[in-house]
């Protein structure tokens, strides 16, 4: 049975980071009953619109600004249609969510969020990683370089960088070499492994693996420059312990050594 959804709400939907069976069950249905579909359409694999109704209206936001996605959705929602905003992987990283809420409650229209696969899931997912491998790091920093955006001065890659702990950083492989530099003078050794992960989920999917030392260099020869993430740290590497969680003689609150 479909589920009932509100269309005097404006309806946030996380894409997931490409794969299209990647989307969760509830964005999926919202996608399927939707009448105006308002999808990132740089960034989400467009495959996703197939879970459309033929007359849907999609409209790809790539060449609108934020005043005339605003407007779609206040015409939709005025006209009782079911309104999805369609983005890349998860809303709640660089997702521009709370920019467009503003607006929408200045109009009197309320909106609602299903959350999405960020990329940095599906990037450790493709590789069959664990950000926090016990006694190696427990701890994963998500950030950016500043670009456009400036980054607060508070959060650079350097002041990151001195803890040495697990990083994923969105939006930077245009400038790996600089992203290079300012962890090398933070505070990870020139070994720390780096893996570059382009497309995570996709049929062109690429990895480069690497080190500080090596990556800015093998990302260059191997031409990527957007839609990837940098990760960085020891989590990557040869060395790892077991978790105590499954170990044979470690008893906790479900289990008798
Ligand atoms: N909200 C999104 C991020 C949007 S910002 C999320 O949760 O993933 C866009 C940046 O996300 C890109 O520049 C890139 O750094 C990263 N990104 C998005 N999709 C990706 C993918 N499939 N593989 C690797 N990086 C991706």
């Amino acid at each position: 049975m479909p589920a009932k959804f509100d269309p005097s709400l404006v309806y946030f939907v996380g894409a997931g980071p490409g794969d299209p069976e990647l989307i969760t069950l509830k964005g999926y249905q919202l996608l399927s009953q939707a009448d105006v579909v308002i999808y990132a359409g740089s960034l989400i694999n467009t495959e996703l619109l197939n879970y459309c109704k033929p007359e849907a209206a999609c409209h790809d936001s790539a060449s609108l600004n934020l005043g005339q996605i605003i407007d779609l959705m206040a015409t939709g929602v005025q006209n009782k249609k079911l309104v999805v905003r369609l983005q890349t992987g998860d809303l709640s990283l660089y997702g521009s969510i709370r920019e467009q809420g503003e607006e929408l409650t200045k109009l009197g229209i309320g909106f609602s969020s299903i959350p999405g696969v960020s990329s940095f899931l599906g990037a450790a997912s493709v590789m069959g990683v664990e950000y926090t491998v016990p006694e190696v790091s427990q701890s994963l920093v998500i950030t950016r370089m500043s670009g456009r955006t400036p980054t607060p001065e508070k959060e650079s890659l350097e002041s990151f960088a001195q803890h040495q702990t697990s990083m994923a950083i969105f939006l930077s492989v245009q400038e790996i070499s600089e992203v290079v530099s300012r962890l090398t003078s933070g505070g990870y050794p020139a070994k720390t492994p780096v893996a570059v992960v382009y497309k995570a989920t996709w049929p062109d999917c690429q990895i480069v693996k690497g080190t500080l030392e090596t990556i800015a260099e093998q990302v260059t020869d191997a031409g990527i420059r957007k839609t990837a993430l940098i990760l960085v740290g020891e989590f990557l590497g040869d060395e790892y312990h077991y978790s105590k969680l499954y170990d044979a003689g470690f008893s906790h609150e479900y289990r008798q050594a």
